[in-house]
């Protein structure tokens, strides 16, 4: 028969376990669906940007290498103008300056082009003032050139004051090398200024000689004359090495401010990528820390769930099934659970223990009736066989006295003769009653031995006590008064084998119960109506002989 089940078990229990597993796993599979969805686009932007920076960024990236090393190219220009004296150098070198110079117009920030414009205009400025210096040089090799002819024409002098032709001579060969100094001096030769110097010194000594030598006048103002221009050039000379000096630091400054812009432009664009990749970075942690914290959150619900919603009844059944094996009742009722197999298993478990605890009583009550003599209610044989046995070895175990008497209804044959099958039963009955009385105690058991004969046990007492008794059994016995259909009145009697046995082992319970019934034979020859009690019998061995 189906159980019914509850309205309760209707409301509580609406999901099934197993679709609610296929729930779970979809939804993971729909949680990995849109972890998928989600970061897709995510990786396919940091795809493009870093396909962007490869095609975009790194040839920015190396146009901002080329333009350092294009800055890089324009300081040694700058220097090379600056030092070279070669005029092919300085031109080739000029023009490669401005090629590059005009290679920063294509840039996109205009400053960048202002600022290498101003370094072309500083390097113009530069060779300007070289080729200025350039000229001087020249002007000061024709100088020389001119103070040669002058001292050829002054060495063939003999006619003059010998000490003042050797000082004219003196002065004559210091001028020329003074002359043929400057005029071979390199531009960037610090001695400008001793050059000068010591030429003015020469000139107080020239004035003086015209006056000793007035002959040689016009030669020595010659001299003096190309002097006198030589020391203005030589003035001109460092003015313009003092300028170029500083056109030089100049050029070199704008050529430092121009590497300078375009550094820093290039840091600022590296810095612009380097945020983008950071920024893009710090966007898939925080999806990923999302998405796994998500995960951990299901799976950990998940588990929870499943221990509380799934286990736990299942774990309740199976310590329920574990109780009702034992035999003990249900300490509570399994709780209801969500799913509905659940709830059926506990239900099942349920009606399992109902079950099987009415089987265990329906059993003991069997085993009851097993040992039950249907017609007087006393034990039967197999009743009083377990008495014995279990009264025997209590006895045997602390050594107690044991007393068993077997009862023999007298002549009743003929009273079921007499008077039918079933007066005979009632005289049974009667007779149990009686016996019933005397077993109240814990351990006396009265029982139908069989047929018209009845037993008696009693434990722990005295021989004069069971002797008492018997007699009283009998007594009463004598003294029931039956009266069958016919209207007769009908008395009985019994005979009695008492065996009693004080702190004593015996042999079995079998012998014991031979021996009452031995008793109980001489009872009866003895006349009946009497009980014959035995007691330490010889045939009887003590269990310490056995
Ligand atoms: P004794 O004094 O020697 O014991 O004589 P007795 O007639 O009692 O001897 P016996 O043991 O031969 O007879 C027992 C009788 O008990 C035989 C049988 O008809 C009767 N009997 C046995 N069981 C039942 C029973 O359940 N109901 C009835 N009414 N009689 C029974
Ligand atoms: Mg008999
Ligand atoms: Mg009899």
């Amino acid at each position: 028969m189906r159980p019914k089940r509850s309205g309760a078990a209707h409301r509580i229990a609406r999901f099934s376990l197993a679709r609610t597993m296929q729930l779970a796993v979809l939804t993971l599979l729909l949680l990995l669906g849109l972890t998928v969805w989600i970061s897709m686009p995510l990786l396919d932007g940091i795809v493009e940007k870093a396909r962007q920076t490869s095609e975009e960024q790194l040839p920015q990236i190396n146009r901002w290498r080329h333009n350092g090393e294009r800055a890089e190219l324009l300081h040694s220009y700058i220097n090379t103008l600056f030092w070279t004296e070669d005029p092919a150098v300085s031109r080739s070198t000029r023009l490669q300056a401005q090629v590059l110079v005009h290679s920063f117009a294509f840039e996109a920030d205009p400053a960048i082009k202002e600022q290498a414009d101003r370094v072309m205009t500083s390097i113009l400025a530069l060779l300007k003032i070289r080729a200025q210096q350039q000229q001087i040089q020249r002007t000061l090799g024709d100088i020389a050139q001119m103070e040669r002819q002058i001292s050829e024409q002054i060495e063939p002098l003999t006619n003059i004051d010998a000490f003042a032709a050797a000082e004219l001579y003196k002065l004559n060969h210091e001028l020329i090398r003074l002359s043929t100094a400057t005029a071979s001096t390199s531009i960037h030769n610090s001695n400008w200024g001793q050059l000068a110097h010591e030429l003015r010194k020469v000139d107080p000594a020239l004035s003086k000689l015209s006056a000793q030598l007035p002959l040689q006048g016009d030669t020595i103002l010659r001299y003096r004359g190309l002097l006198l221009q030589q020391l203005i050039i030589l003035e001109q000379m460092q003015t313009l090495i003092a300028e170029s000096n500083a056109i030089h630091a100049q050029a070199l400054s704008a050529q430092q401010q121009l590497s300078g812009m375009l550094n820093s432009d290039a840091a600022l664009k590296t810095q612009q990528l380097a945020e983008r990749v950071e920024k893009d970075a710090r966007q898939v942690r925080s999806y990923t820390f999302l998405l796994l914290s998500l995960f951990a959150l299901m799976v950990g619900g998940l588990l929870i769930g499943f221990h509380l919603l799934v286990l736990r009844p299942i774990l309740q059944a199976t310590h329920a099934l574990e109780q009702v094996s034992r035999g003990e009742p249900l300490s509570k009722k399994p709780a209801r659970t969500l799913f509905s197999e659940l709830n059926a298993i506990a239900q099942s478990v349920q009606r399992y223990a109902e079950m099987t605890l009415e089987l265990h009583s329906t059993n003991a009550e069997l085993r009851q009736l097993s040992q039950i003599d249907g017609l007087t209610g006393l034990g039967n044989r197999l009743r009083f066989d377990r008495a014995l046995q279990s009264e025997y070895d209590r006895a045997c175990r602390h050594g107690h006295a044991l007393c068993l008497i077997l009862f023999d209804l007298d002549h009743f044959k003929q009273i079921n003769d007499e008077h039918g099958h079933l007066f005979g039963d009632q005289c049974l009955q009667a007779f149990a009653q009686l016996l019933k009385q005397y077993s109240q105690r814990s351990g006396e058991v009265s029982a139908r031995y069989g047929g018209e004969e009845f037993v008696l046990i009693l434990p722990e007492v005295g021989l004069e006590v069971a002797q008492r008794i018997a007699e009283q059994v009998r007594s009463d016995c004598t003294n029931l008064e039956l009266h069958s259909e016919g209207g007769a009145t009908v008395h009985l009697s019994t005979s009695a084998g008492l065996i009693h046995l004080q702190n004593a082992r015996l042999s079995s319970p079998e012998a014991l119960l031979r021996e009452a019934d031995a008793a109980l034979y001489r009872a009866k020859q003895q006349g009946r109506n009497r009980v014959v009690t035995v007691t330490n019998t010889p045939g009887i061995q003590l269990c310490g002989e056995c």
